[in-house]
């Protein structure tokens, strides 16, 4: 039998608008503010920095707020440069939230779930980043809902977080749900573990099968047409 999904579960970082882009843009914006080396070396280091401190995150070692609290404090250190790590954390997530940039594919695939199926945004961000993010890009409006994490009080791959999704979409089905992210550890593994059909969005080809299996894996987003049936 053909499976119908009904709903559609969408990371936002890397799924739907592109993060990487958006982080790169303010982290030079900042370094230039700093009067410190705008180039994309720096601009790397930082955002690898900036995923093993989302990982130690994910895995509960630190809290959301030693991320936000530490993360320039250190980098800073790292690198030699002059500047208040704190300061330099509202004004990095200032700059984060004036940028939207979308993923290739992602504006047509909500306008293609239009009327077929539910689309709800799930993401791990900060609330001053990402509602201002939904918003510039217009997904607040183009989307069912959305759910980030810190209003819902619960971190994906939390259990907590999905039950509060799952409890607050309107005649939600887990049966007919499907999860979309890039992540692994946070989308992946989330959805496995509350029973929910799960699709990796694996845009640069870094998956290697391991302990967590998604259902499907796509490299473009226009992939997950024939999967939904639309
Ligand atoms: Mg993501």
């Amino acid at each position: 039998m053909i499976k119908r999904y009904e709903f559609l579960l969408a990371d936002l970082d890397n799924t739907i608008l592109d993060f990487t882009a958006a982080e790169h843009k303010a982290v030079e914006r900042l370094l230039l503010h700093y009067g410190a080396r705008a180039d994309a070396e720096t601009v790397n280091a930082y955002s690898a920095f900036n995923v093993s401190l989302w990982e130690r995150l994910e895995r509960k070692e630190i809290t959301r707020k030693q991320l936000r609290d530490t993360r320039f404090c250190d980098f800073f250190r790292l690198y030699g440069i002059e500047g208040d790590g704190t300061e330099a954390a509202a004004l990095y997530e200032q700059y984060l939230s004036e940028n939207a940039f979308w993923i290739d594919g992602a504006q047509e695939l909500i306008q293609r779930c239009k009327g077929k199926i539910k689309f709800y945004i799930i993401s791990n961000g900060m609330a001053r980043v990402q509602f201002p993010r939904l918003e510039a890009s217009g997904l607040d409006k183009a989307a069912d809902g959305h759910f980030i994490s810190e209003r819902v009080g619960y971190n994906k791959p939390d259990k907590r977080f999905f039950d509060y999704v799952f409890s607050s979409i309107p005649c939600f089905d887990p049966e007919k749900a499907l999860v979309l992210g890039d992540s692994i550890t946070a989308d992946m593994s989330g959805g496995i573990a509350c029973g929910i059909d799960t699709c990796l969005f694996d845009r640069r080809g870094k998956y290697h099968a391991g302990r967590i299996k998604p259902m499907y894996i796509i490299d473009e987003l226009y992939k997950i047409y024939s999967i939904l049936h639309i």
